[in-house]
């Protein structure tokens, strides 16, 4: 050997990276120390081997090898090798071809680099963020059962007839506390998407109340400056299936971002069509505003954790900056993405996209679960029915007795699980309030022991918790408890979930033989006597909100003005799409308490099953168009203008 070759090959052997070369047969040509340090096997028995041979996964290194004749290299290519004792080590592998003086490809010339210790330190960081979003979580979930005393003793007060002063104090508390627990939920969202606890729901849900809320949440806002919000619902399902809850809070963060950062000319709420596939759309959300737009540089980061414009930004306008966080993530979760554009001094817009279900029938929007007469409900309709709630906690349980009392419920107090159990067994209780965490027994135990009794199957047992996770609400349904209540307890939410549950659960919700006569000004009073329509059945199935049994209405009519018409038109060319028609026009009547509609629409639907010739079909479909007609006029005529 020269000097010059001497030279080169004790480079080789220093290099702390295995290298090796393989022949285009793929047999090993040659490879230095490092290369038999690696593999346990002495370089004499390498040389002529099969290269795959060494490593867990052969066909994937031969895979590699391949892609280096095609593409003349690779790089950064995970393997595994295996040292004769049987250790692995992660490495990676920059190849490329090798050639002779004349340009002929002699094989492949591999350098690979040991990984272990990298891979390590990447799993203790991810390991580490775990722990610091549980961590956050738990922290977030502390601080919410505190906020509960505050948030209710601060309800009670303002019930007890405040001098004026007091009364605006009360509002800032109140205000405080708000914000306070806005900025606990945002942490608590954040952490448990990083530690991939958070789970989305799968119902159907209405587009339009989803961004028809979203709307009315900033509507105060954008109102006292003067700010128009519109709509554009383009061409997406009015129906789809996915987490309603979870949308509105994307989309919120936008909206109000969007008004917060605007002085004068408009928002507008979008949501477009990009494609669809298999029983799902793939939609955009866009709020679009004419605010005060950011520069691009800071564009690109503001959608991290914690990150905002700028301070004096934050200054101005307040904010935790995790707001645009969550919406990326949620959007994320529901298989899509989240970006933004915008022209500083001219106004953003921010999207985010997101594969949905379509969805069916129509069901009482959930968003709205507060109704603000529950509590006057409670106290005309359940004053002085028994109830038990066992609370160990003394300031929780003041609270949640001030606001039972204060509706005219007669409560027993259980401090512990076991006294739960024993005295939901000795006494007849309507409704049992159920904290979690108590001594001797907690909730799901005293529940599994209360429902063990033959005699309290059915009895409503409400979780009180501030456990917000998923799993939790689904531990809870699981021992038998019927409704979740969130702590800090609010107090309008916490009313609605009494009402719903002392009227009867949903399913056997007692339907009045008559509606009761409501006074003159009641626009209820104004549906008394459609002929075809049972106000009590309706009512029954969207929990007696009125409100939204008007809206609902309204939407009914909009939504089936012309189903007749267009079940019609599919009949020829689309006799499942027919069929579907029919069965969404039956289903929304039968829920609303359109029953004559509901019953001629059945008959269609069952008709067009059972595959009846056209003529036969004329009879059924006129009655129903007759009766829809008839329906809809009615209550085009005596539907408040607002409901629809
Ligand atoms: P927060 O608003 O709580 O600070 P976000 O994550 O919602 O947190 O927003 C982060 C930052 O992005 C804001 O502080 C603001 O600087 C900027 N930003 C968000 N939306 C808009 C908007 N519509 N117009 C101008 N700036 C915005």
């Amino acid at each position: 050997m020269t000097d010059d070759s001497n030279y080169a090959r004790s480079l080789i052997e220093a290099s702390l990276d295995p290298l090796v070369t393989i022949s285009a047969e793929g047999k090993i040509t040659d490879v230095n120390l490092a290369t038999e340090r690696i593999t346990g096997v002495a370089r004499e028995q390498l040389i002529g081997s099969d290269f795959a041979d060494y490593f867990t996964e052969p066909d994937k290194a031969r895979a590699g090898y391949k892609q280096v004749f095609s593409d003349g290299f690779v790089t950064d290519y995970p393997l595994a090798l295996r040292h004769v004792s049987g250790r692995i080590t992660d490495v990676i592998y920059n190849a490329s071809l090798y050639r002779d003086a004349a340009g002929r490809v002699l094989g492949v010339f591999a350098a690979a680099r040991d990984i272990t210790e990298r891979k390590k330190a990447e799993e203790a960081a991810r390991a580490a963020n775990r722990a610091k979003s549980e961590f956050l979580a738990n922290m977030s979930h502390e601080i919410r059962t505190p906020m509960n005393a505050i948030i209710g003793l601060t309800h009670l007060l303002r019930r007890d007839a405040p001098r004026p002063d007091q009364v605006e104090r009360l509002a800032k508390i109140d205000a405080a506390a708000m914000h306070l627990l806005s900025i606990i939920n945002d942490i608590l969202d954040i952490s448990k998407i990083e530690a991939s606890k958070l789970e989305l729901e799968c119902r159907n849900f209405s587009l339009e109340s989803v961004l028809d809320h979203v709307r009315s949440l900033v509507s105060e806002q954008a109102r006292a400056k003067g700010l128009a919000i519109s709509i554009d619902t383009d061409s997406v399902p009015g129906w789809l299936r996915g987490d309603p809850v979870r949308l509105q809070q994307a989309l919120l963060n936008y909206a109000s971002n969007a008004v917060k950062f605007t002085e004068r000319g408009g928002i507008e709420l979008r949501a477009r069509l990009l494609d669809t596939a298999d029983d799902t759309v793939l939609a955009r959300f866009e709020v679009e505003d004419s605010g005060i737009g950011i520069e691009p540089d800071t564009l690109s980061h503001i959608f991290n954790p914690f990150e905002q414009a700028d301070s004096s930004t934050t200054r101005r306008y307040g904010g935790t900056g995790l707001g645009l966080a969550i919406t990326r993530r949620l959007a994320e979760l529901m298989g899509g993405a989240a970006g933004a554009s915008s022209t500083p001094g001219r106004g953003s817009r921010f999207w985010f996209t997101a594969r949905l279900g379509c969805g069916r029938g129509i069901e009482p929007p959930a968003a709205e679960a507060a109704r603000p007469t529950a509590e006057d409900d409670i106290r005309g309709r359940h004053a002085g029915v028994r109830v038990l709630l066992a609370e160990d906690n003394a300031v929780n349980r003041e609270v949640a007795l001030e606001l039972l009392h204060g509706v005219g419920l007669d409560v027993d107090v259980a401090g512990d699980g076991q006294e739960a159990v024993d005295k939901a067994l000795a006494g007849d209780y309507r409704l049992i309030l159920m904290d979690m965490q108590m001594p001797r027994l907690d909730g799901l135990e005293a529940t599994a022991l209360i429902r063990a009794h033959p005699a309290r199957r059915t009895v409503p047992i409400l979780a009180m918790t501030a456990n917000a996770f998923e799993a939790d609400r689904r531990a809870c349904l699981a021992a038998g408890m019927n409704d979740f209540i969130g702590k800090p307890v609010d107090p309008p939410l916490l009313y609605a979930t009494l009402l719903k549950w002392l009227s009867g659960p949903p399913s056997t919700a007692q339907r009045p033989a008559e509606p009761a006569a409501p006074p003159a000004a009641d626009p209820l009073s104004r549906l008394a006597g459609i002929p075809g329509l049972d106000v009590g059945i309706g009512l029954a199935s969207v929990g007696r909100r009125e409100a939204s049994y008007l809206r609902l209405l309204g939407k009914f009519v909009e939504l089936h003005a012309d189903s007749v018409g267009e079940l019609r038109a599919q009949l020829p060319v689309a006799p499942e799409d027919a069929r579907r028609t029919a069965h969404s026009l039956k289903g929304s009547a039968a829920t609303l308490g359109a029953v004559e509609v509901g019953r001629l629409a059945a008959e269609v639907e069952n008709a067009l099953k059972n595959g009846l010739p056209p003529e036969q079909l004329e009879a059924p479909l006129q009655a129903l168009e007759a009766s829809l007609s008839a329906l809809n006029a009615e209550l085009r005529r005596r539907l408040p203008a607002a409901a629809g």
